[in-house]
């Protein structure tokens, strides 16, 4: 192990997961309970400078100058939608950009964190997946940005929580990167931190099923599966990652989760409403069945069109019947609004800027994807 007393490199305490700050307070030699007041300041009220830490000695800041750094990232653009959506595009360190979107409603605001540079995944009517795949963010650029929408919203008053959700619907495959996306909703849901309640923190996935499998043993948040399709043979077309987790595989895999989930009782289907492709009442007979068993609400999202998508948004009449099928057959059935479409902030509009992509063809990258 490494001496950080003795060594000259600094921690990014955003880096670090509640556990390893811990571990962290214990190598330098000071009590676990400091860490719970630094990960106070952090996170509940948003000081990152020492000296404003007034509960904790002088001696103990001084140690934390030495061997800490608190990196933040950094606010490139910050875009606001006619109907008060936010999108702030986060440049990160390497110079890539990101993007993070919130949707303020009524009863709740919602914040969209994404949790990689671009996205492998391919799937055929998402812009982010044109991008390419760069890298993972790490803990402290995943959490990071619900601070800085916290910061920017005046969030780290206590009086004044404008975040109340937090979807993991940004750019990327949340379940890719799972060591950094548990950890930072474990950051999210911490009473000493952001205290999200879990039920109100939403992981999405493409269908990992490996690592849902571990999902919640690690983090037991509320779950969105992006299913889009109602057989594999047009799941394989939407989501290429369907060849490797097909349905038969997947929707077991979901319900396992649910019924050890405390926080999810239900998933959100999420489906992407098509032009011809998949909106069909023969599609949602389809889907009828093959999610009789299945706890579920079903999200109809109107797709969103991006430069050279081969797709057409369904119309509005197509959707409606699509979705009066479901309900009539006893499911709970919700159409998206799509909010923030002015500033491409819009569910696949988010493409942020991938320099150095690994991947540009649309070749299916499934087996060279690690979980
Ligand atoms: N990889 C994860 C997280 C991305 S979430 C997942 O697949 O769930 C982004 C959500 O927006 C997903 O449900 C995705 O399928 C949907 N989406 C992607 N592109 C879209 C588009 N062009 N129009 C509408 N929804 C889209």
């Amino acid at each position: 192990m490494v001496d950080i007393q003795k060594s000259e490199e600094k921690t990014n305490l955003f880096d670090l997961g509640l556990e390893e700050i811990k571990q962290f307070f214990v190598e330098i030699d000071e009590k676990p309970f400091r860490s719970t007041q630094l990960v106070k300041w952090l996170y509940q009220h948003g000081v990152t400078d020492f000296d404003e830490m007034t509960n904790l000695s002088k001696s103990l800041r001084e140690k934390l100058k030495k061997h800490v750094q608190l990196e933040a990232l950094e606010i490139e653009h910050e875009e606001k939608s006619n109907d008060g959506t936010v999108k702030w595009v986060l440049r990160i360190p390497g110079g890539q950009l990101i993007e993070t979107v919130f949707i303020p409603e009524a009863d709740r605001g919602t914040l969209c964190i994404s949790s990689q540079v671009g996205c492998a995944l391919d799937c055929s009517f998402c812009s982010t997946a044109q991008q390419g795949f760069n890298r993972n963010l790490s803990i402290g650029e995943i959490i990071g940005q619900l601070w800085l929408a916290n910061q920017r919203l005046g969030g780290f008053d206590k009086d004044n929580r404008p975040v109340s959700n937090v979807v993991m619907m940004g750019m990327g495959e949340p379940l890719l990167n799972f060591d950094a996306v548990t950890k930072a909703m474990n950051i999210m849901m911490d009473d000493n931190a952001f205290g999200l309640s879990k039920r109100r923190v939403t992981i999405s996935t493409s269908g990992v099923v490996p690592a849902l499998g571990r999902l919640q043993a690690h983090s037991d948040v509320a779950l969105a599966l992006s299913l889009h399709a109602p057989n594999n043979e047009l799941r394989n077309e939407l989501v290429p990652l369907n060849k490797k987790y097909p349905i038969e595989v997947l929707l077991p895999a979901v319900k396992s989760y649910l019924d050890a989930s405390a926080a999810a009782k239900r998933v959100t289907i999420e489906y992407v409403m098509l032009d011809g492709v998949n909106d069909k009442i023969e599609h949602a007979k389809q889907l009828k069945k093959i999610l009789h068993d299945v706890p579920c609400k079903i999200n109809l999202i109107p797709f969103n069109p991006f430069p050279n998508s081969q797709y057409v948004r369904s119309k509005n009449q197509q959707i409606q019947r699509f979705a009066e099928f479901l309900v009539k057959n006893g499911f709970i059935v919700t159409t998206r609004k799509t909010r923030g479409d002015d500033i491409d902030a819009a569910c696949g509009q988010l493409v942020g800027k991938v320099k150095d992509k690994t991947k540009r063809t649309r070749s299916i990258p499934i087996n060279t994807v690690s979980e």
